[in-house]
């Protein structure tokens, strides 16, 4: 680490450790920690993420002076707008405020959330690239979970941060999450370093089976060995603990795994009406472009098999059509 970036991760453990003072002790953090008691999370796992809260007063550009920090330097960290006059604002008010740490440990940026669902601003804020935070690099809780990561040879992948604070709560701790975007392959490199194998657990909702469909294309680059963790319609990880409680999330976590085949062969299934021909059809084709993929013949058989069943279709005209995909793909 050189010099410029010790100051901006010192000026990350200044904020963080004001910000969380904020939110345990004082009256104007009262209510974002009771909006976090309410959401099922503990003290100890509040102070474990080292949560806090950023209040609507300008308060960190007056806290870092007086901690002596350069206005240059308070300028390259992203913690502060700056103004048409040169002035630094606070970049985070009225916000609860989830420190993010790079892969050893060190506190490069935020991400702060709304507690007020009618907000007009964005639910989540993120800092924005600096010379120590480089989004398409963070995994969120990456320094944590490494050692389980490797001592389980798996790691989940969430969408959210509460996704990840809440399996961590409920004993699974091998959790990370991307910031809120599609993988990048610096994340997946840092992904196959540590295990050979990747569970997605992305929300139960539409957006969340897309995001799934794109993580499984991307993770399928590689040889890292793919699971989905399929979460009910309609709700993500974090709702699932605060319905079921902890116990049961963590079983899910370990008993509700599907191949991405099958995956896929779901999927597909969505958005069409598989009663009319033509999305029969499309569907059939999609799933044969996926079966084509396996390299094992007896498994292709087996799954041309299931489809000529399904909807009584002359297997050889199956096999042929899959044949033409295989041929595709070298
Ligand atoms: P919460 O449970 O706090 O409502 P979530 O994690 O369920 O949040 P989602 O809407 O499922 O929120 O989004 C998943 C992730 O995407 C978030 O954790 C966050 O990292 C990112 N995200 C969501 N909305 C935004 C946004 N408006 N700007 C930037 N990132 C966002
Ligand atoms: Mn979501
Ligand atoms: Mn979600
Ligand atoms: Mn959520």
């Amino acid at each position: 680490i050189n010099p410029v970036e010790k100051k901006l991760i010192y000026m990350h453990e200044l904020a963080t450790e004001l910000y969380s003072h904020i939110l345990m002790n004082t009256e104007v953090g009262q209510p974002a920690l009771d909006y976090l008691h309410e959401r099922g999370l503990t003290d100890e796992t509040i102070k474990f993420y080292r949560l806090g809260f950023a209040p609507k007063e300008q308060i960190l550009n007056k806290f870092l002076e007086n901690k002596k920090v350069q206005y240059d330097d308070m300028r390259k960290s992203g913690l502060f707008i700056e103004t048409d006059d040169g002035k630094l604002r606070d970049r985070f008010f009225d916000r609860i405020m989830f420190p993010i740490k790079n892969e050893f440990g060190n506190l490069i940026g935020f991400s702060g959330r709304v507690m007020d669902k009618n907000a007009s601003t964005a639910k989540y804020l993120n800092s924005p690239e600096t010379d120590i935070f480089n989004k398409r690099k963070v995994l969120f809780n990456l320094s944590d979970a490494k050692t389980t990561i490797q001592k389980q040879k798996n790691v989940i992948l969430f969408e959210g941060f509460m996704d990840v604070i809440s399996a961590y709560q409920s004993g699974v701790t091998n959790g990370i999450a991307s910031m809120g975007t599609s993988l990048t392959t610096e994340q997946i490199a840092t992904i196959k370093r540590l295990t050979p194998s990747v569970s997605v657990c992305y929300d139960g909702d539409a957006p969340g089976q897309n995001a799934i469909n794109r993580a499984l294309s991307l993770l399928g680059n590689t040889d890292l060995s793919l699971g989905v963790i399929q979460m009910p319609e309609g709700i993500d990880p974090d709702e699932y603990r605060k319905q079921y409680g902890e116990e049961k999330f963590a079983s899910y976590m370990h008993s509700a795994y599907e191949s991405p085949l099958s995956f896929k062969m779901r999927y597909f299934k969505l958005n069409r009406n598989l009663d009319n021909e033509t999305d029969q059809i499309s569907y059939i084709n999609d799933v044969l472009q996926e079966v084509a993929k396996i390299s094992d013949p007896l498994e292709r058989d087996i799954y041309v098999n299931q489809l000529s069943d399904q909807f009584n279709l002359n297997k050889l005209d199956l096999t042929n059509r899959m044949n033409t995909y295989i041929q595709k793909n070298n």
